[in-house]
Protein backbone atom coordinates (compact mmCIF):
# COMPACT_ATOMS: atom_id res chain seq x y z
CA UNK A 1 0.00 0.00 0.00
CA UNK A 2 2.94 2.34 1.08
CA UNK A 3 4.29 1.50 -2.08
CA UNK A 4 1.53 2.42 -4.49
CA UNK A 5 0.58 5.64 -2.65
CA UNK A 6 4.08 7.08 -2.95
CA UNK A 7 4.76 6.16 -6.47
CA UNK A 8 1.97 7.69 -7.49
CA UNK A 9 2.74 10.71 -5.69
CA UNK A 10 6.20 10.58 -7.08
CA UNK A 11 4.59 10.30 -10.76
CA UNK A 12 2.52 13.38 -10.03
CA UNK A 13 4.75 15.49 -7.79
CA UNK A 14 8.49 15.04 -9.21
CA UNK A 15 10.96 17.44 -9.96
CA UNK A 16 12.04 17.39 -13.64
CA UNK A 17 15.72 16.77 -13.36
CA UNK A 18 18.17 16.57 -16.05
CA UNK A 19 19.00 13.13 -15.20
CA UNK A 20 15.67 12.06 -15.04
CA UNK A 21 15.17 12.32 -18.55
CA UNK A 22 16.05 8.32 -18.94
CA UNK A 23 16.94 5.62 -17.31
CA UNK A 24 21.03 5.74 -18.56
CA UNK A 25 23.24 4.29 -15.94
CA UNK A 26 25.85 6.57 -16.57
CA UNK A 27 23.47 9.85 -16.09
CA UNK A 28 22.27 8.27 -12.41
CA UNK A 29 25.99 7.43 -11.73
CA UNK A 30 27.11 10.62 -12.19
CA UNK A 31 24.37 12.30 -10.46
CA UNK A 32 24.26 10.10 -7.65
CA UNK A 33 27.97 10.89 -6.92
CA UNK A 34 27.80 14.23 -7.27
CA UNK A 35 24.71 14.86 -5.30
CA UNK A 36 26.52 13.10 -2.33
CA UNK A 37 26.83 15.65 0.45
CA UNK A 38 25.67 18.40 -1.95
CA UNK A 39 22.43 20.21 -2.78
CA UNK A 40 20.68 19.37 -5.89
CA UNK A 41 20.63 23.29 -6.68
CA UNK A 42 24.14 23.14 -6.04
CA UNK A 43 25.01 20.20 -8.49
CA UNK A 44 22.79 20.71 -10.80
CA UNK A 45 24.85 23.08 -13.27
CA UNK A 46 28.37 20.74 -12.36
CA UNK A 47 26.29 17.79 -13.59
CA UNK A 48 24.78 19.55 -16.96
CA UNK A 49 28.52 20.99 -17.80
CA UNK A 50 29.71 17.73 -16.85
CA UNK A 51 27.66 15.60 -19.43
CA UNK A 52 28.43 17.99 -22.03
CA UNK A 53 32.30 17.96 -21.25
CA UNK A 54 31.63 13.81 -20.87
CA UNK A 55 28.64 12.66 -22.30
CA UNK A 56 29.41 8.84 -21.91
CA UNK A 57 31.26 6.57 -20.05
CA UNK A 58 34.08 6.12 -22.70
CA UNK A 59 34.73 9.71 -23.03
CA UNK A 60 34.91 10.16 -18.85
CA UNK A 61 37.38 7.23 -18.74
CA UNK A 62 39.71 9.01 -21.94
CA UNK A 63 39.82 12.03 -20.60
CA UNK A 64 42.25 14.06 -19.15
CA UNK A 65 42.87 13.82 -15.15
CA UNK A 66 43.36 17.56 -15.34
CA UNK A 67 40.16 17.88 -16.94
CA UNK A 68 38.20 15.75 -14.67
CA UNK A 69 39.21 17.90 -11.77
CA UNK A 70 38.65 21.42 -13.42
CA UNK A 71 35.02 20.40 -14.28
CA UNK A 72 34.77 19.13 -10.30
CA UNK A 73 36.55 22.45 -9.35
CA UNK A 74 34.32 24.18 -6.38
CA UNK A 75 32.08 21.04 -6.01
CA UNK A 76 33.97 19.66 -2.83
CA UNK A 77 34.49 16.30 -1.98
CA UNK A 78 36.92 15.79 -4.83
CA UNK A 79 37.94 12.36 -3.91
CA UNK A 80 34.22 11.67 -5.95
CA UNK A 81 35.44 12.99 -9.36
CA UNK A 82 38.68 10.83 -9.25
CA UNK A 83 36.97 7.65 -8.39
CA UNK A 84 34.18 8.38 -10.98
CA UNK A 85 37.18 8.42 -13.20
CA UNK A 86 39.19 5.10 -12.15
CA UNK A 87 35.42 4.19 -12.13
CA UNK A 88 34.59 4.81 -15.59
CA UNK A 89 38.38 3.31 -16.83
CA UNK A 90 37.36 -0.29 -15.19
CA UNK A 91 33.89 -0.13 -17.14
CA UNK A 92 35.77 0.44 -20.00
CA UNK A 93 38.40 -2.07 -19.55
CA UNK A 94 36.22 -4.79 -17.93
CA UNK A 95 32.78 -4.58 -19.81
CA UNK A 96 33.82 -2.38 -23.18
CA UNK A 97 32.07 0.88 -21.59
CA UNK A 98 28.77 -1.02 -21.19
CA UNK A 99 27.43 -0.21 -17.17
CA UNK A 100 27.23 -3.58 -15.91
CA UNK A 101 23.54 -4.26 -14.70
CA UNK A 102 23.67 -6.69 -11.65
CA UNK A 103 24.36 -5.38 -8.27
CA UNK A 104 27.44 -7.70 -7.22
CA UNK A 105 29.14 -6.18 -10.21
CA UNK A 106 28.40 -2.40 -9.69
CA UNK A 107 29.20 -2.37 -6.25
CA UNK A 108 32.95 -3.58 -7.48
CA UNK A 109 33.26 -0.49 -9.21
CA UNK A 110 35.72 2.05 -7.90
CA UNK A 111 33.59 4.76 -5.43
CA UNK A 112 30.69 3.25 -5.36
CA UNK A 113 29.58 1.96 -2.23
CA UNK A 114 26.50 0.17 -0.68
CA UNK A 115 23.93 3.17 -1.53
CA UNK A 116 24.87 4.19 -4.95
CA UNK A 117 25.38 0.59 -6.01
CA UNK A 118 21.54 0.14 -5.15
CA UNK A 119 20.84 3.57 -6.27
CA UNK A 120 21.69 2.64 -9.78
CA UNK A 121 20.39 -1.07 -9.59
CA UNK A 122 17.09 0.21 -8.82
CA UNK A 123 16.68 3.51 -10.61
CA UNK A 124 18.37 2.64 -13.89
CA UNK A 125 17.82 -1.53 -13.98
CA UNK A 126 14.17 -1.81 -12.31
CA UNK A 127 15.73 -4.46 -9.52
CA UNK A 128 13.82 -4.61 -6.00
CA UNK A 129 17.76 -3.44 -4.08
CA UNK A 130 16.64 -0.24 -1.10
CA UNK A 131 18.85 2.42 -1.47
CA UNK A 132 19.41 4.16 1.97
CA UNK A 133 20.75 7.46 2.37
CA UNK A 134 20.02 9.88 5.60
CA UNK A 135 16.48 11.37 3.72
CA UNK A 136 15.65 7.82 3.79
CA UNK A 137 16.90 6.81 6.78
CA UNK A 138 14.98 10.18 7.86
CA UNK A 139 11.56 9.09 6.53
CA UNK A 140 11.63 5.60 7.47
CA UNK A 141 12.18 6.49 11.23
CA UNK A 142 9.40 8.86 11.00
CA UNK A 143 7.26 6.30 10.02
CA UNK A 144 8.08 4.04 12.57
CA UNK A 145 9.17 6.09 14.88
CA UNK A 146 12.17 3.61 15.30
CA UNK A 147 14.62 4.62 18.30
CA UNK A 148 17.38 2.93 15.99
CA UNK A 149 20.42 5.01 15.60
CA UNK A 150 20.51 6.08 12.42
CA UNK A 151 24.84 6.65 12.04
CA UNK A 152 24.85 3.00 12.69
CA UNK A 153 25.69 0.02 9.81
CA UNK A 154 22.74 -2.07 11.62
CA UNK A 155 20.56 0.55 11.13
CA UNK A 156 20.51 0.77 7.52
CA UNK A 157 20.63 -3.07 7.00
CA UNK A 158 17.12 -3.14 9.26
CA UNK A 159 15.74 -0.31 7.08
CA UNK A 160 16.80 -1.89 4.17
CA UNK A 161 15.07 -5.26 4.52
CA UNK A 162 12.03 -3.16 5.47
CA UNK A 163 12.17 -1.06 2.27
CA UNK A 164 12.81 -4.21 -0.03
CA UNK A 165 9.83 -5.98 1.57
CA UNK A 166 7.82 -2.32 0.76
CA UNK A 167 9.05 -2.20 -2.53
CA UNK A 168 8.33 -6.16 -3.55
CA UNK A 169 5.91 -6.18 -6.85
CA UNK A 170 5.93 -2.41 -7.38
CA UNK A 171 8.27 -0.48 -9.85
CA UNK A 172 11.34 0.01 -8.34
CA UNK A 173 12.76 2.68 -10.03
CA UNK A 174 9.62 5.17 -9.03
CA UNK A 175 9.74 4.03 -5.35
CA UNK A 176 13.58 4.96 -5.10
CA UNK A 177 13.37 7.92 -6.28
CA UNK A 178 9.55 8.68 -5.06
CA UNK A 179 11.15 7.95 -1.41
CA UNK A 180 14.27 10.51 -2.03
CA UNK A 181 12.07 13.06 -3.62
CA UNK A 182 9.84 12.55 -0.22
CA UNK A 183 12.66 13.25 1.92
CA UNK A 184 13.83 16.28 -0.20
CA UNK A 185 10.44 17.82 -0.77
CA UNK A 186 7.88 16.65 2.26
CA UNK A 187 9.52 15.00 5.02
CA UNK A 188 12.34 17.71 5.19
CA UNK A 189 14.88 18.60 8.20
CA UNK A 190 13.93 19.90 10.86
CA UNK A 191 10.56 20.60 10.18
CA UNK A 192 8.14 18.21 8.14
CA UNK A 193 5.24 19.35 6.07
CA UNK A 194 2.97 16.51 6.84
CA UNK A 195 0.13 17.53 5.37
CA UNK A 196 1.12 17.62 1.80
CA UNK A 197 2.67 13.46 2.44
CA UNK A 198 1.14 10.81 0.62
CA UNK A 199 1.80 8.48 3.03
CA UNK A 200 1.23 10.38 5.88
CA UNK A 201 -2.11 7.84 7.60
CA UNK A 202 0.92 5.20 7.79
CA UNK A 203 3.17 7.44 10.23
CA UNK A 204 3.39 6.67 13.89
CA UNK A 205 5.17 10.06 14.19
CA UNK A 206 2.98 11.93 12.06
CA UNK A 207 -0.36 10.37 14.19
CA UNK A 208 1.58 11.10 18.09
CA UNK A 209 2.86 15.18 17.02
CA UNK A 210 6.48 13.92 17.65
CA UNK A 211 8.17 14.08 14.47
CA UNK A 212 10.83 16.26 15.19
CA UNK A 213 12.41 13.67 17.86
CA UNK A 214 13.62 11.33 15.24
CA UNK A 215 15.89 10.30 13.62
CA UNK A 216 17.71 9.03 16.49
CA UNK A 217 21.46 9.91 15.65
CA UNK A 218 24.08 9.79 17.84
CA UNK A 219 26.17 13.05 18.50
CA UNK A 220 29.02 13.41 15.52
CA UNK A 221 32.48 14.71 16.46
CA UNK A 222 33.48 18.23 16.32
CA UNK A 223 35.11 19.36 13.40
CA UNK A 224 39.62 20.14 14.71
CA UNK A 225 40.54 23.70 14.33
CA UNK A 226 43.64 23.81 12.44
CA UNK A 227 45.77 27.26 11.26
CA UNK A 228 48.19 28.07 8.48
CA UNK A 229 49.67 30.75 7.08
CA UNK A 230 48.97 30.73 3.04
CA UNK A 231 52.09 32.88 0.64
CA UNK A 232 51.45 34.41 -2.23
CA UNK A 233 54.77 34.43 -3.81
CA UNK A 234 54.83 35.71 -6.95
CA UNK A 235 58.56 36.38 -9.29
CA UNK A 236 58.71 37.31 -12.91
CA UNK A 237 55.09 36.55 -13.86
CA UNK A 238 55.26 33.23 -12.25
CA UNK A 239 53.33 32.08 -8.88
CA UNK A 240 54.78 29.46 -6.33
CA UNK A 241 52.36 26.69 -6.35
CA UNK A 242 52.34 23.57 -4.23
CA UNK A 243 51.67 19.86 -5.17
CA UNK A 244 51.86 18.70 -1.48
CA UNK A 245 49.28 16.57 -0.88
CA UNK A 246 50.55 14.93 2.04
CA UNK A 247 47.44 15.65 4.46
CA UNK A 248 45.48 13.44 1.95
CA UNK A 249 43.02 16.30 0.70
CA UNK A 250 42.18 17.23 -3.05
CA UNK A 251 44.91 15.51 -4.72
CA UNK A 252 45.64 16.82 -7.86
CA UNK A 253 43.96 20.41 -6.86
CA UNK A 254 46.76 23.15 -7.11
CA UNK A 255 47.27 25.00 -3.37
CA UNK A 256 49.46 28.45 -2.54
CA UNK A 257 52.48 27.10 -0.51
CA UNK A 258 50.55 26.46 3.11
CA UNK A 259 52.60 26.21 6.14
CA UNK A 260 51.77 25.74 10.05
CA UNK A 261 54.11 28.19 11.42
CA UNK A 262 56.47 30.91 10.16
CA UNK A 263 58.89 29.27 7.41
CA UNK A 264 62.73 29.79 6.74
CA UNK A 265 61.44 29.65 2.88
CA UNK A 266 59.66 33.16 2.97
CA UNK A 267 59.92 36.65 3.77
CA UNK A 268 56.59 38.13 5.09
CA UNK A 269 56.19 41.42 2.97
CA UNK A 270 52.74 42.32 3.95
CA UNK A 271 50.12 40.58 5.83
CA UNK A 272 46.48 40.15 3.46
CA UNK A 273 43.70 38.82 5.19
CA UNK A 274 41.99 35.72 6.96
CA UNK A 275 40.37 33.16 5.30
CA UNK A 276 37.96 30.46 7.40
CA UNK A 277 37.21 27.29 5.35
CA UNK A 278 34.90 24.77 6.51
CA UNK A 279 35.28 20.96 5.90
CA UNK A 280 33.03 18.35 7.02
CA UNK A 281 36.12 17.36 9.71
CA UNK A 282 38.27 20.27 10.38
CA UNK A 283 37.82 23.79 9.89
CA UNK A 284 41.31 25.40 8.10
CA UNK A 285 42.06 29.35 9.42
CA UNK A 286 44.10 30.75 6.79
CA UNK A 287 46.20 33.65 7.21
CA UNK A 288 47.02 35.34 3.94
CA UNK A 289 50.61 36.95 3.29
CA UNK A 290 52.37 38.43 0.51
CA UNK A 291 55.96 36.93 0.49
CA UNK A 292 59.30 36.78 -1.43
CA UNK A 293 61.69 33.55 -1.14
CA UNK A 294 64.18 34.30 1.48
CA UNK A 295 67.47 34.33 -0.09
CA UNK A 296 69.59 31.21 -0.27
CA UNK A 297 67.12 28.64 0.49
CA UNK A 298 65.79 25.72 -1.74
CA UNK A 299 62.32 25.15 -2.66
CA UNK A 300 60.72 22.34 -1.36
CA UNK A 301 60.26 19.89 -4.15
CA UNK A 302 56.64 20.05 -3.64
CA UNK A 303 56.54 23.26 -4.82
CA UNK A 304 56.61 25.00 -8.25
CA UNK A 305 56.33 27.87 -10.56
CA UNK A 306 53.76 28.18 -13.18
CA UNK A 307 53.00 31.19 -15.29
CA UNK A 308 50.82 33.99 -14.10
CA UNK A 309 48.56 33.38 -17.33
CA UNK A 310 47.98 29.48 -16.58
CA UNK A 311 46.78 30.22 -13.00
CA UNK A 312 42.95 30.38 -14.11
CA UNK A 313 43.26 27.18 -16.28
CA UNK A 314 44.45 24.83 -13.18
CA UNK A 315 42.11 23.00 -10.98
CA UNK A 316 42.52 24.79 -7.61
CA UNK A 317 41.65 23.42 -4.01
CA UNK A 318 38.38 25.71 -3.41
CA UNK A 319 39.89 27.25 -0.16
CA UNK A 320 43.04 29.08 -2.60
CA UNK A 321 41.00 29.45 -5.34
CA UNK A 322 38.87 31.87 -3.37
CA UNK A 323 42.31 33.63 -2.23
CA UNK A 324 43.71 33.88 -5.71
CA UNK A 325 40.18 35.10 -6.93
CA UNK A 326 40.50 37.75 -3.94
CA UNK A 327 43.77 39.21 -4.78
CA UNK A 328 44.59 38.58 -8.19
CA UNK A 329 43.33 40.42 -10.63
CA UNK A 330 42.54 38.95 -14.03
CA UNK A 331 44.72 40.43 -15.85
CA UNK A 332 47.35 42.16 -13.52
CA UNK A 333 48.57 39.76 -11.34
CA UNK A 334 51.56 41.92 -9.85
CA UNK A 335 49.49 44.65 -8.98
CA UNK A 336 49.79 42.77 -5.17
S1 LIG B 1 3.67 12.17 7.74
FE1 LIG B 1 5.19 13.73 8.04
S2 LIG B 1 6.77 12.81 9.33
FE2 LIG B 1 5.50 11.17 8.51
S3 LIG B 1 6.60 10.48 6.68
FE3 LIG B 1 5.08 11.99 6.02
S4 LIG B 1 6.17 13.97 6.06
FE4 LIG B 1 7.40 12.50 7.22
Amino acid sequence: MIARELISWYRKNKRELPFRLNKDPYSVWVSEIMAQQTRIETMLPYYSRWMKQFPDIKTCAEADENDILKAWEGLGYYRRAKMLWAGAKLVVADYGGIFPSIYDDIIKIPGIGDYTAAAISSIAFDQPVAAVDGNVLRVVSRLMMSERDVSKDVTKKYVAQILEEWMAGSDPSDFTQGLMELGALVCKVPTPECEKCPISKYCLSFANNNQSSFPVKSASKKPVQESYIVHIVIEKGYLLVSKDWSDGLMEGYLRLPQVDADSQHFDIIEALSIHKHVFSHKIWSLSVVKSSIRKGVELSSFWKWIPLEEVDKQPWISAHRKILQRYLKKSDFTSL
